[in-house]
């Protein structure tokens, strides 16, 4: 929902909608922030094929922002799926608090955050 969109509804509306959102937060143990990545790799070998641009792999990574800074980390094949699937629960809820932050922020505008 638009900031304007928010702006239409009564605080009563907003307290509903703050309440649907929050129940539909899932799985908050299992909060992995990241994006994942497949990417080729090269090999320290000197004869390789990958010194030809043909890259081993692809291998999956996690890119993750924290501290200030960006690294990725490899995911093996093992917890691949369960890594995917931590990292798009997360990215639903992420959606789900910015849109309640945005709900607190109307309130607050409206001097009615308690
Ligand atoms: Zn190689």
């Amino acid at each position: 929902m638009t900031v304007s969109e928010l702006s239409a509804l009564s605080v009563r509306q907003l307290h509903a909608r703050r309440r649907r959102l929050a129940a539909r937060l899932s799985d908050l143990e299992g909060t992995l922030r990241g994006v994942l990545l497949s990417k080729g790799r090269r090999c320290s070998s000197e004869g390789c094929r990958c010194r030809r641009g043909e890259l081993h792999g692809p291998y999956t990574y996690l890119a993750i922002y924290a501290g200030g800074r960006s690294r990725t980390i490899y995911v093996s094949s093992a917890v691949r799926a369960a890594a995917a699937e931590h990292v798009e629960v997360t990215r639903r809820n992420e959606e789900l608090l910015a849109e309640i932050s945005q709900i607190n922020l109307e309130l607050l505008r409206r001097r009615a955050l308690e």
